[in-house]
């Protein structure tokens, strides 16, 4: 336990993180009068927030920007009546009931319910030139950003599953993909390396590497390095994917919530229910296959309804 605790608060429903599922989960808590507490965490508004316009967001019909759409969620959720706050939930104790939850290590809320919805980070490659063009050509999301580059090259790295799903889906709208693999082979499911060798503008740089990407203001290429080889290439792209995968924003829970062996939180099907009573998981938290703003939306509302009928249940 954390030495100093400046206060103790008792929260009916508390709700931590601040993408799509927990601004729709405090909406829908909020009008069910369950009274909800939203910290924000450490990047509020989630990763909404380091995308650029977000098109498939149904409802914004010309589009938006990713920051501003999570400023119109934040304010309706506080017009609702919803209490948003700063402050990261640094470590929890769910052994007991009411549930604790410590923010930034010095406060203690007591909460009779809780929606966790923390999100996932994308892994990078941890280049400075990655950095240097993030939204300016560099994207950890095909389906959101690759309608951007219609008709013109790109490149992707990572072989998993989730790579070649968006290797593909690149496909269909760029002249030429460049898959980057760092292994000899792909780690993705058999069924997607043969639809990923069977498409013709899909070119796989196998026993490869990122030694740079290359550009002025946006990126104009990807210099590459053959690990077996050690030559390099340089491949004109327009845009530059990452999918070395996710990881989950769990960390905090373990011991406490059931997770599959990658930190996903378990959710019982077709519910945002976890092993726990009374705590409820929503977004790409508990998601690894969808993760959209729209999905992560949907599971914030399930998430709120299924807190809501176990508060009334529980007569709390
Ligand atoms: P994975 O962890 O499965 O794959 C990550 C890939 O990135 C691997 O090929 C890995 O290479 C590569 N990689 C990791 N770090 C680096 C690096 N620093 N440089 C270069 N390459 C790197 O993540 P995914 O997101 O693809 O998938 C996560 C889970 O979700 C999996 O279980 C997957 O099956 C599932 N999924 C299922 C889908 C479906 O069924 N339709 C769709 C999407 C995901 P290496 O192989 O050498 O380790």
């Amino acid at each position: 336990m954390p030495e100093q605790v400046d206060a103790t608060e008792k929260v009916h429903c508390l709700i931590i993180g601040s993408g799509p599922a927990g601004y729709t989960a405090a909406i829908y808590a909020a009008r069910a009068n369950l009274k909800p507490v939203l910290y924000q965490g450490i990047q509020p508004g989630g990763q909404l927030t380091i995308t650029t316009e977000v098109e498939n967001y149904p409802g914004y019909a010309d589009g938006v920007q990713g920051p501003e759409m999570m400023i119109d969620f934040e304010k309706q959720a506080k017009r609702m009546g919803a209490d948003i706050r700063y402050g990261i939930a640094t470590k929890v104790d769910f052994s007991t009931q009411p549930r604790k939850v410590w923010i930034d290590d010095e406060k203690l809320i007591e909460a009779d319910a809780v929606i966790i919805s923390t999100g996932a980070s994308a892994k990078w490659l941890g280049l400075p030139s990655e950095e240097k063009f993030n939204g300016f050509g560099v994207s950890a999301c095909a389906v959101c950003d690759g309608f951007f580059f219609k008709g013109k090259e790109v490149a992707i790295v990572g072989a998993g599953d989730t790579a070649a799903e968006e290797a593909l889906y690149l496909s269909k709208l760029c002249t030429t993909v460049h898959m980057i693999v760092r292994r000899d082979e792909m780690r993705a499911s058999k069924i997607m390396q043969e639809r990923v060798l069977k498409t013709p503008n899909i070119i796989i740089h196998f026993n490869s590497v990122t030694d740079e990407i290359l550009g002025d203001k946006t990126v104009k290429a990807v210099r590459i390095k053959n690990v077996q080889t050690q030559e390099t290439e340089t491949i004109p792209v327009n845009g530059f994917f990452v999918a070395i995968g996710h990881e989950p924003n769990s960390a905090i829970f373990k011991g406490f919530v059931d997770m599959d062996e990658t930190g996903y939180i378990k959710t019982i099907p077709g519910t945002s229910k976890t092993n726990l009573e009374g705590v409820f998981a929503a977004g790409d938290v508990q998601d690894k296959t969808y993760r959209q703003a729209v999905t992560a939306a949907g599971s914030g509302c399930m998430a709120a309804l299924d807190a809501e009928r176990y508060l009334g249940e529980k007569g709390l």
